[in-house]
């Protein structure tokens, strides 16, 4: 092949593209792979297609970039622990705009099976639950914005594990992505940052022993992946860190003739970012993790200020030039490594170095839950980051006697507020630390917003009121809509005239459609064609087989006692013993489909996932239930799982005891695709509800201040005793009624309900939430009724976007700007 410049290869351009033809697709299936095009597998295709395409956006991506050094404008540094990215190859596909392309070339080739190809991809799943998937989200509205943005993350060599069932209880497989090359990334080698560590480290299962008198350093590589924004203007970029040794030989060692030491040492370096830590919303407090987030921040921060500085800026024009969100508390150490930078690097003062510091940094908080807030050990800081510790109480003494001057007299608030807590053990504070660093502190929806700033964090919300803003989540209508249900899409753009993929908004054009007895009949039809497609898929890669003609309820979440799946569970029993009671109960037939991973570690979590696959094993065999009810949980819920059932959903669970959910994102997604929430006043249901109308919702259940005020006298055994389905329900569980070879399993569950208190309030919520699934099968039968209600959320999901979550960031956080690339 001759060395030719991309642009003389083009065939054709439509749209500012330039189009490689299908020889690129061919020469990528040859030569990248050394196989003959008659004999490569769909992996091997499926890289091509994927090659073909990077090289289509490679052009954009560089012009990006180039526009976005020219201007010098405004620029966001999205900094996340989580990326819960999926796929790639369809959402490339969609967001050039190039189906057609794809369509007449790249599918040209007849020994290729598209299906197979789409197959091939490995979910890029690094991250857990709702925070990655949102920071997957937010980059793509940030592209689509065309926002000068970057995410940074890390480069986990295994994401969130596959999660499998053996016997009905969850086993975790490890899952290694980048065992087979990743067709989208590019690694940088060139722009690697150290790291240096006070102290040299060694690794036992998680847990780091500290060498002390000893430093070391490591090596942050960068990988690149291209963040392409609907239409593909702009290709913004997610910068993914992998952690390496600066020396391949430790020369001190290798001269001592310890080879094998100093090769096994960038085994260590490696390590840290070996593995993404499993848990949702409950630090388990590894030093490894402290470790993971100090080299997220120090490499990302460094490239920051690389690229401010390339740029020919000013320290003093930091916050005008740099906006820094932190996803959550993982990040939080860019306070004081952002103040270290400006002290020991740039010899700034300590004011003027804390103004700029505070002013460039924001901080998003995402849990209420006292046991999710970060707190490290000094010790850890003492042996690994000494300068860092030295900054946190320098900022801790300062804040303290502002609070003091303010507040004389008042110890207990001090103690409160303090960055440091001293008892059990003297920790850092992390949430204390992002609040009193940044000058921003959003919660997730209005509610949340509410009791971060009223309950969990009211000292520091006194101290700084002007500091705490809401910024309702969202996600995006590319991923979400457009391809995870093309038939629905189909239909929005011809009701519409198009324009919703980048304008959410827009869909309220068929509101008044919702009464239309033909667009009924559409929508219904294209309900139907995505519980078709999602049963043949689920059938194909799981071997589970549904019945499309069926209800489908579903909930898909981390598995969590707040989540309240249990609640879910009981009810399904109640309707078992309904129909036990009575064969000829006139239900409408319902599949209950559950999905969800369970922390390693959390006991209780993982005795409800087999909880659940009990339950199915003995309602799905019971003649009185035969058609009628049918349960189902789910193996591995991950994106591609979530893409595929969303738009067959019916019925979308959103049960968390009111107060506990910061937000929830899956209940924006079954919205968009024209499920019906049955929920409880929490998190964004009830922005949802307000914004559907809660004649089109299932509002149900204590709301969070009843929650509150019932805590004194609150007890479960009052509905164990007084409600007789309650009861019933509860004890064919605790009889082994479903586990009858492994009696006494459920205990937890009997504890966690009844002995311990139920602390989620399940029990109060069962009865109301048992009338509301009657309801919602009396309407079930009524099918024009169900769409009208049905296509009245879909015309109402404008606001939940991601696009409108991120102006809102950008015009009241970052005070950021489209950049268009020319
Ligand atoms: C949207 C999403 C979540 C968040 O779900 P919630 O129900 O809001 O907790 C978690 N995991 C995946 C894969 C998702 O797509």
């Amino acid at each position: 092949m001759p060395a030719t410049e991309p642009d003389q290869l083009t065939r054709y351009e439509c749209n500012g593209f330039k189009f490689p033809d299908r020889d690129y697709y061919d020469r990528h299936v040859v030569f990248d792979h050394v196989v003959s095009l008659g004999t490569a597998t769909q992996r091997e295709r499926f890289e091509a297609v994927s090659r073909t395409l990077r090289d289509l956006l490679t052009q954009r991506w560089i012009k990006t970039a180039e526009t976005h050094d020219r201007a010098n404008p405004k620029q966001v540094y999205y900094l996340s622990m989580e990326f819960l990215i999926g796929r790639s190859l369809m959402n490339n596909i969609i967001n050039l705009d190039v189906e057609q392309f794809v369509r007449d070339d790249l599918r040209s080739d007849p020994r290729q099976d598209w299906k197979e190809v789409l197959e091939q991809e490995p979910d890029a799943g690094l991250g857990n639950g709702g925070l990655g998937r949102l920071a997957a989200c937010f980059i793509d509205s940030l592209a689509t914005l065309q926002i000068p943005a970057i995410g940074y993350g890390l480069r986990y060599d295994y994401g969130i594990f596959r999660q499998e069932l053996s016997n009905g209880y969850q086993v975790e497989q490890p899952d290694p992505w980048l065992t087979r090359p990743d067709p989208w990334e590019v690694s940088r080698p060139g722009e690697s940052v150290t790291v240096p560590l006070a102290s040299a480290f060694e690794v036992h299962a998680g847990q780091i022993t500290v060498q002390r008198g000893k430093s070391m350093s490591l090596l942050g590589v960068p990988f690149d992946r291209p963040v392409v924004g609907y239409g593909g203007q702009t290709v913004n970029t997610l910068r993914l860190w992998q952690a390496a040794t600066p020396d391949v030989f430790d020369f001190g060692e290798f001269s001592g003739g310890d080879f094998f030491g100093a090769v096994s040492n960038r085994v260590l370096a490696e390590s840290i970012t070996r593995v993404l830590y499993p848990d949702d919303s409950t630090p388990r407090g590894q030093s490894l993790r402290f470790l993971q987030e100090y080299f997220l921040v120090r490499c990302s921060l460094a490239d920051i200020i690389a690229r401010f500085r390339k740029r020919g800026n000013d320290w003093s024009a930091l916050p005008d030039k740099v906006a820094v969100q932190l996803n959550d508390t993982h990040p939080a150490m860019a306070v004081p490594e952002l103040m270290r930078i400006l002290l020991d690097i740039a010899h700034l003062g300590w004011n003027e170095a804390w103004n700029l510091t505070t002013r460039t940094l924001a901080y998003t908080n995402h849990t209420l839950l006292p046991e999710a807030l970060e707190k490290w050990p000094v010790g850890l800081f003492e042996s690994l980051l000494p300068r860092h510790l030295e900054i946190i109480y320098e900022i801790n003494r300062r804040f303290l006697d502002d609070v003091r001057a303010k507040h004389p007299g008042d110890e207990e608030k001090l103690a409160r507020v303090s960055l440091i807590e001293e008892s059990p053990a003297r920790r850092v504070r992390m949430a204390n630390l992002a609040i009193v660093g940044t000058h921003s502190t959003n919660g997730v929806a209005a509610i949340h917003t509410d009791l971060l700033r009223s309950k969990t964090v009211a000292d520091l919300a006194d101290l700084f009121p002007g500091r705490f803003n809401n910024k309702t989540n969202g996600v995006t209508p590319r991923r979400w809509l457009q391809l995870a249900n093309p038939d629905l899409a189909k239909m929005l753009t011809d009701a519409t005239g198009g324009g919703w993929v980048t304008d959410l908004p827009r869909l309220k054009g068929i509101d008044s459609l919702a009464t239309d007895a033909g667009f009924q009949k559409k929508f219904l039809a294209a309900k139907r064609g995505a519980k078709v497609r999602f049963v043949d898929w689920i059938k194909a890669t799981a071997g589970i087989e549904l019945d499309p003609d069926t209800l489908f309820d579903v909930q898909i979440k981390r598995i969590h006692e707040y989540k309240r799946q249990l609640l879910n569970a009981v009810q399904c029993v109640v309707w078992y013993n309904r129909l036990r009671a009575n064969p000829k109960l006139d239900v409408p037939p319902r599949t209950v489909l559950v999905a969800g991973k369970a922390a390693p570690a959390y006991h209780l979590a993982k005795v409800i996932i087999k909880l659940f696959t009990s339950i199915a094993g003995v309602v799905n065999t019971d003649p009185a239930t035969r058609g009628k009810l049918r349960v189902e949980f789910l193996p591995n819920y991950s994106c591609t799982l979530a893409e595929h059932l969303i738009p067959a959903a019916d019925v979308s669970e959103q049960i968390s005891t009111a107060g506990y959910e910061a937000s929830g994102t899956s209940n924006m997604k079954f919205m968009m695709n024209g499920a019906l929430t049955v929920g409880t006043r929490d998190g964004a249901n009830i922005e949802i509800a307000e914004e559907a109308g809660e004649e089109n919702c299932f509002m149900f259940g204590l709301t969070a201040e009843q929650v509150l005020a019932s805590r004194g006298w609150y007890a479960p055994y009052w509905h164990y005793e007084n409600e007789p389905e309650t009861g019933a329900a509860l004890d064919l569980i605790f009889n082994n009624h479903f586990n009858p070879d492994e009696p006494g399993i459920f205990e937890p569950v009997r504890e966690t309900l009844l002995t311990k208190g139920d602390y989620y309030m399940h029990l109060a919520d069962l009865g109301a939430y048992v009338r509301t699934q009657e309801a919602v099968a009396a309407l079930y039968r009524d099918t024009s009724a169900w769409a009208k209600k049905a296509i009245h959320n879909v015309a109402r999901s404008g606001k939940f976007s991601s696009d409108r979550t991120i102006t809102q960031y950008a015009d009241e956080i970052w005070g950021a700007k489209p950049c268009p690339v020319e």
